[in-house]
This record gives C-alpha cells, sequence and structure tokens, in this order.
C-alpha cells in the first residue's frame, strides 16, 4: 500500500514563483513555500441561500403539519 502525500502539482505560485503548489482539497491550491492559498470554490450565491431558507422553512412548516396531526 503506497500513501500519496502531498505531490507537487507543477503549478508555479503567483506569490512566491516556486513550483510547490499542491492540491489541498478538491477546491483548495496551497503553497509548499509560502504558505499561499487560493481557494477555488464559489462563495454562496443569495439565491441558494434563499432557497435553503425556502426549504427549511417548508419543513418547519411540514413538521408542524406532522406533530398537529
Ligand atoms: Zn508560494
Amino acid at each position: 500500500m503506497t500513501v500519496s502525500t502531498l505531490t507537487p502539482s507543477g503549478v508555479q505560485c503567483p506569490k512566491c514563483g516556486a513550483h510547490s503548489i499542491v492540491e489541498y482539497k478538491p477546491t483548495v491550491y496551497h503553497c509548499l513555500k509560502c504558505d499561499f492559498e487560493k481557494d477555488l470554490s464559489m462563495p454562496p450565491k443569495p439565491e441558494d441561500t434563499g432557497l435553503a431558507q425556502a426549504i427549511m422553512g417548508l419543513a418547519g412548516f411540514g413538521l408542524g403539519l406532522l406533530i398537529l396531526l
């Protein structure tokens, strides 16, 4: 069994210029040399937050109905 640790991907760091960028998480890149970090994941959109709140509200409403019945 081979344990693969952080392997340099050859991506150049925009901060220090070293080719020591590793994929820290599927969306997060980290430089081993200068601790530069780049998160490629997009922040949640306001629409999504509103939708989630609407779903939570509906779930709460449904739960309330279940308790009443
Ligand atoms: Zn760097």
